[in-house]
């Protein structure tokens, strides 16, 4: 990846390659090939200056608007856990009380209420299961409305009793944190017992009733070469699996620097599990994916709801004592209604911007990730002493991998076509697919030579 000479010019993506500067311009998904015989090492003045003169400058502007109703959202059921995971991002929160049960459907019902679009809601925590009664309660109020999905965030360990109550519930989704096969993989539960089984068998019950699981692991230093491995497993449970690394500066994971693992090796897992997971129809979430799909970070509108009804943008768990709190809320659920500061909403959006200025300015990604991928950071520091790139580091990894991965494939579209130089364009090949595909092969992306553009020298 170092070897890489990659800049942005006019918004699009730059790559030298050889003898050859590719550029990509990530909102239309396409790729521009030109010729560079003029400089092997470094992205040509003279192609700069070509694709300046045809090609409309790609316009990436950055505007957050954090009161926008949200379409993806959560409510903290509680802050309690019964696994102590290391590489948590959620911060310990050991007083926070648990979410009462008419705090849980009131939550539901306003978040319903302030978008008219389809709305996901994650019910989480900590262990939502662990607060049974509220958890319930959300799950019963949200299978009242249409066009709205909950995601229970869980890690599998919860009562058959809950269990029985909760899988009848018909728009809920399970989100099982599942981080390895082998037994050092798993966590142990506060109890001491392995919790490895335990999931298994909740996750086969879950299938068995053919209700959806959606399943997340942590990339630690540990698990990194064995994730590939439990895909045989994987591909029978799921069809959503969600890759995270270890977060390095909210939670817990902020003290486990030494779980880190190396920024390449992380690229090359996601590719490796891209190429694996889209063989199987598994659709691979990570964020750096997600960004090359939609082109941009998530919307901007998220909310968070807490125990005490705070509202926060994060989707970690914070509380009034956190020194983050004050810039992370937005507002209070009042009267089972969203009540958002506005205030406090451009506090944010000022900070976000300003930060994005100082931190994001000659990253090669941002175009598509406009700073989403230190969302809290930069929405909270005024005055930013902790950056930690790490983050962005996978970030950029993923993406120079991805482009790497691209380039034999366009290469070998202009050479069908008998030409050095030209536009390719990336189509999804299956319109079955709720996602954008991001590899050639079978069922995946197409690559398509535009014959009509010409690249004038
Ligand atoms: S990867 Fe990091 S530096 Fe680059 S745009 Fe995103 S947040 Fe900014």
């Amino acid at each position: 990846m170092n070897k890489l000479s990659m800049r942005i010019v006019s918004g699009w993506i730059s790559i030298n390659i050889g003898h050859y500067d590719y550029f990509y311009d990530s909102k239309n998904k396409r790729f521009v090939v030109m010729e560079n015989n003029y400089d092997t090492n470094s992205i040509s003045k003279l192609n700069e200056e070509r694709l300046k003169k045809i090609i409309p400058p790609v316009n990436y502007e950055i505007l957050p608007n954090f009161a926008e109703p949200a379409n993806l959202s959560c409510i903290t059921i509680t802050g309690k856990c019964n696994m102590n995971c290391p590489y948590c991002f959620v911060y310990p929160v050991p007083k926070m009380k648990n979410m009462s049960v008419s705090t849980a459907i009131s939550a539901v019902k306003a978040l319903k209420k302030q978008s008219d679009k389809h709305l996901t809601i994650y019910l989480w925590g900590g262990e939502p299961s662990l607060n049974p009664k509220a958890l319930i309660a959300a799950c019963n109020e949200g299978q009242k409305h249409e066009r709205l999905s909950l995601i229970l965030t869980s890690n599998g360990v919860f009562s058959d009793e809950l269990f029985d109550k909760i899988i009848q519930v018909d728009n809920l989704i399970f989100q099982i944190s599942f981080d390895g096969i082998k037994e050092q993989n798993n966590q142990k539960l506060l109890t001491n017992k392995n919790s490895l089984p335990i999931v298994l068998n909740r996750m086969k019950s879950i299938n068995r009733l053919n209700k959806k699981i959606i399943l997340r692991s942590t990339v630690t230093k540990n698990n990194i070469s064995n994730i590939l491995n439990g895909l045989g497993l994987i591909k029978d449970l799921t069809k959503t699996y969600m890759i995270e690394h270890v977060h390095t500066y909210v939670g817990r994971s902020q003290n486990q620097k030494t779980q880190e693992p190396n920024i390449n090796d992380y690229g090359q897992v996601i590719m490796k599990l891209l190429y694996e997971t889209e063989q199987f129809g598994i659709n691979l979430l990570t964020p750096t994916l997600e960004g090359l799909r939609l082109s941009s970070p998530p919307k901007w509108g998220f909310i968070n709801i807490l125990p005490d009804k705070y509202l926060s943008v994060t989707n970690s768990i914070i509380d009034s004592s956190n020194p983050m709190f004050k810039l992370l809320s937005i507002g209070k659920l009042k009267r089972k209604k969203i009540v958002i500061s506005l205030k406090k909403v451009k506090k944010m959006h000022d900070n976000y911007i300003r930060n994005v200025n100082i931190y994001c300015d000659n990253c090669i990604a941002k175009p598509i990730c406009r700073g989403g991928i230190q969302r809290d950071l930069f929405c909270s520091q005024a005055n930013i002493t902790m950056f930690d790139d790490t983050r962005c580091k996978y970030y950029k990894s993923v993406l120079a991998q991805w482009i790497l991965s691209i380039i034999p494939s366009i290469n070998s579209c202009l050479k069908q076509e008998g030409l050095r130089e030209g536009m390719i364009l990336l189509k999804n090949n299956n319109k079955d697919k709720n996602f954008f595909p991001l590899l050639v092969h079978k069922n995946g992306l197409k690559v398509i030579c535009d014959k009509s553009f010409i690249c004038p020298h």
